[in-house]
């Protein structure tokens, strides 16, 4: 209460005309739908706005209504996420649109308790769904709020503390009631977004700034203290363009796992630094070589969340073509199989000449 009265009133109150005035106009920002807004949600976990824009759109008038994305076998939704990355998501997004129209008679509830039973849907995002989409004061914490509420209560933590965490989570809610939710939750997202950055936040110009205590002690540039970032495993494949005429053949990866259900080159660990001889690929692959030799391309880097790929392409021309499979998929220069294709395929198929 004492934060409501001293604290959160005002700065709701600033916060709440800032938006008004400054929020950028975004296509997710104009509708009320929630299936809509659950959409850009999931889209924006880890993904920079303008990166999303050029999916959002697409995604949204390929599959309009909730019922419409229930429907869609995941291979279309996968196809239409493809090098948008995290797949997962879009694997969550669409399993939980089945869940709300089979168990929720296609509504999706405004609680976030409720919100969190639909698979995919965790705290943040449903926090997110129910201020943004149901006007609740719903609390909605990820790493932009926490920087801001621990710049704004001055909260030196450097051990980033669980009932640190906590506290965002509380102060936020308080927040969200001391004005209109809807509002609020985006505000603040908006102003960690743009005005109070990881990095030189712009004080000077930042709407709340005579509330900010770390203004007030001088202490933005230390405050939140920085995490101690682990190195990401590094891994080394030859990812195998096995080439029968004009066509390269793709596989399907397994249904679990990084890059779960997508296209990719066929890949084998190595730890050599040589260049793999035919031989070794046909034994590895079971495919008979029409050469000696294989094209062997310069590596290319892919980074992931947590772990970094080194991939060296390698092409093998093959004296027979190798059985089929549902898991499959021979293309020509172009062409992309039906599915998710993910950008680290699309880097090595340019770098193929495919
Ligand atoms: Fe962030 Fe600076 Fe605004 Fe404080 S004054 S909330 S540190 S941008």
């Amino acid at each position: 209460m004492w934060y409501r009265m001293r604290v959160s009133a005002p700065l709701a109150r600033d916060l709440s005309r800032w938006f008004a005035r400054e929020a950028r106009e975004l296509p997710w920002r104009e509708t009320r739908d929630p299936y809509r807004i659950w959409v850009s949600e999931v889209m924006l976990q880890q993904t920079r706005v303008e990166t999303v824009l050029a999916y959002y759109d697409p995604f949204v008038a390929r599959f309009p209504s909730l019922a419409d994305l229930a429907a869609a076998p995941l291979d279309a939704v996968l196809e239409q996420w493809s090098g948008l990355g995290y797949y997962r998501r879009a694997r969550l997004l669409h399993r939980g649109a089945q869940y709300v129209a089979e168990q929720l008679g296609g509504r999706l509830p405004e609680a976030a308790q409720a919100l969190q039973e639909i698979p995919g849907i965790g705290p943040y995002t449903a926090g997110a769904l129910a201020s943004i989409a149901f006007d609740r004061p719903e609390p909605l914490v990820d790493g932009n709020v926490a920087r801001v509420r621990s710049r704004l209560c001055a909260l030196e933590d450097p051990r980033q503390q669980p009932a640190t965490a906590k506290g965002h989570w509380s102060w936020v809610r308080e927040l969200l009631e001391a004005g209109e939710p809807r509002v609020l939750s985006q505000a603040l997202m908006e102003l960690g977004a743009t005005v109070c950055t990881p990095r030189s936040p712009s004080c000077e110009a930042c709407p709340v700034s005579r509330h900010c205590e770390a203004r007030a002690i001088d202490a933005v540039e230390r405050i939140p203290a920085p995490k101690v970032k682990k190195a990401s495993p590094e891994f080394h494949f030859d990812a195998v363009a096995l080439r029968w005429g004009e066509r390269i053949l793709l596989e399907r990866r397994p249904d679990e796992g990084l890059l779960a259900g997508l296209w990719c080159l066929p890949l084998r660990a190595t730890k050599s630094k040589r260049a793999p001889s035919a031989a070794s690929l046909a034994k590895h692959f079971d495919v008979e070589p029409a050469a000696a030799k294989p094209r062997v391309l310069a590596p290319i880097k892919h980074v992931f969340t947590h772990r970094v790929w080194h991939l060296r392409p390698v092409e093998l021309r093959l004296a027979r073509r190798p059985k089929a499979g549902a898991q499959r998929a021979w293309i020509e220069a172009g062409e992309r199989p039906e599915g998710g294709v993910p950008s680290v395929t699309n880097k090595l198929l340019a770098a193929l000449g495919f």
